[in-house]
């Protein structure tokens, strides 16, 4: 079954859906049993799938865990989690312990670096980041206490794509776990699991749910990382909304289309913004100017609609000047709904291990499912005002 299908298909049991399309939206605490035998029967029993008490979820989830794991082959299970930064903690939990120390990629989110920093050193995991263009090279950098190696590919700020097969293979020889955040490509372009990743993060929230009107993450794991997964999901009491799941369903039976018209119109406005003379770089994985690009050519089947720019010059006034008149753009966090956003990133003073380093200042974009040509037009005014800027204040 090719993806287009599987977006369609995943989870619609009839035991779930029964006659309708969509499975209904059940919310429950308490779930009544027959008898006390039954109860009793139960309380010995945790599986996927069965009815026992609310934070369990009912088949409102189970259709969202179920869909998910069908879209990452060789995947066990999916455990869903209240927002993206839910899903990286508990992944990161169930593989860690008290004297380990984690491998992380020196362009992750900076959630990600918060809650290595706030919640894992003080528990006496160490956390040493490394280059996301490391490659192979990691093998130089493991410990006999290095225990898991963090991948987020591309990078949500730089767009460094890593070598995850190199980085894959040197941790298969040494037993080491390995969790990819795959939010930026989702499944559809990067089939984390069947690459030999243990466990495949989503912030959900972004192209999955895909309206900009729910917050959820997901992880994804192998047989011999999944009971550890749903163990420590469980034992945190993590449960998402009935009513978020549904949202997160709805948005992942268009997931295949939508992806592939933002990649189109991504890919317009990148390309045209690489034409310009008041942009100094494009950091977009299917340009060749973007760090890591062979590894995109070789490893993805697509590119989805986040990337970045430098100006060719230029300060935080110029750059504001471009984006705070923006019509088609909004302003904010997150991404991978319907919309257009663009946001000033400054990604040096996030980094320990490398230096980012930029002709001028960083612009990010997120392209929606708006007609490229409208965000074009909108752009090229917003360079006329960021060159007005800088006249001015020469
Ligand atoms: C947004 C994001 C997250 C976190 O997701 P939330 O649902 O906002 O908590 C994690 N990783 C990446 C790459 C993201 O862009």
């Amino acid at each position: 079954m090719r993806d287009e299908t599987k977006v369609i298909s995943g989870g619609r049991r009839p035991e779930w859906t029964g006659p309708i399309v969509n499975p209904p939206v059940y919310r429950a605490s308490t779930i009544l049993f027959e008898n006390c035998a039954a109860l009793k029967d139960g309380a010995g029993r945790n599986a996927d799938g069965e009815f026992h008490y609310g934070r369990r979820g009912t088949p409102t989830q189970w259709a969202l865990a179920d869909a998910l794991t069908a879209l990452e082959p060789g995947a066990e299970g999916t455990m869903l989690f209240p927002s993206g930064v839910a899903a990286i903690a508990a992944a990161l939990l169930s593989v860690l312990k008290s004297g380990d120390e984690l491998l992380m990629v020196d362009s992750v989110y900076e959630p990600t670096r918060a809650f290595c920093r706030q919640v894992l050193a003080p528990m006496g995991i160490t956390t040493r980041y490394y280059d996301p263009l490391v490659g192979a090279g990691i093998a130089d950098l493991l410990s006999d206490n290095t225990a898991a190696i963090f991948l987020e590919s591309p990078g949500s700020l730089t767009f460094e794509v890593q070598d995850i097969p190199a980085i894959v293979a040197v941790a298969k020889a040494r037993g080491i776990v390995t969790l990819l955040d795959n939010t930026w490509a989702t499944p559809l372009f990067f089939p984390a699991i069947a690459a030999g990743v243990d466990l495949s993060i989503l912030a959900c929230t972004k192209y999955v749910v895909g309206h900009s009107d729910a917050m959820l993450g997901s992880v994804t794991a192998t047989a011999a990382y999944y009971p550890k997964l749903r163990k420590t999901a469980q034992l945190f009491g993590q449960h998402v909304a009935p009513d978020d799941a549904f949202l997160g369903l709805r948005g992942l039976r268009t997931l295949a289309v939508r992806l592939k018209a933002h990649e189109e119109g991504a890919l317009t406005v990148a390309r045209w913004l690489d034409g310009r003379p008041e942009v100094a770089a494009v950091l977009h994985p299917a340009l060749p100017s973007c760090p890591g690009h062979e590894s995109w050519v070789r490893d993805f089947k697509g590119s989805s609609g986040l990337f970045g720019f430098v100006l060719a010059g230029g300060d935080a006034a110029a750059r504001a000047a471009l984006i705070d008149g923006l019509g088609h753009f909004g302003i904010g966090y997150s991404w991978g709904g319907f919309e257009s956003l663009a946001l000033p990133v400054e990604p040096s003073s996030l980094r320990t291990v490398t230096n980012w380093q930029a002709a001028g200042p960083l612009v990010r974009l997120h392209i929606g499912l708006e007609h490229p040509d409208d965000l074009i037009a909108d752009l090229e005014r917003g360079l006329a005002r960021y060159e007005a800027c800088i006249r001015n204040t020469a």
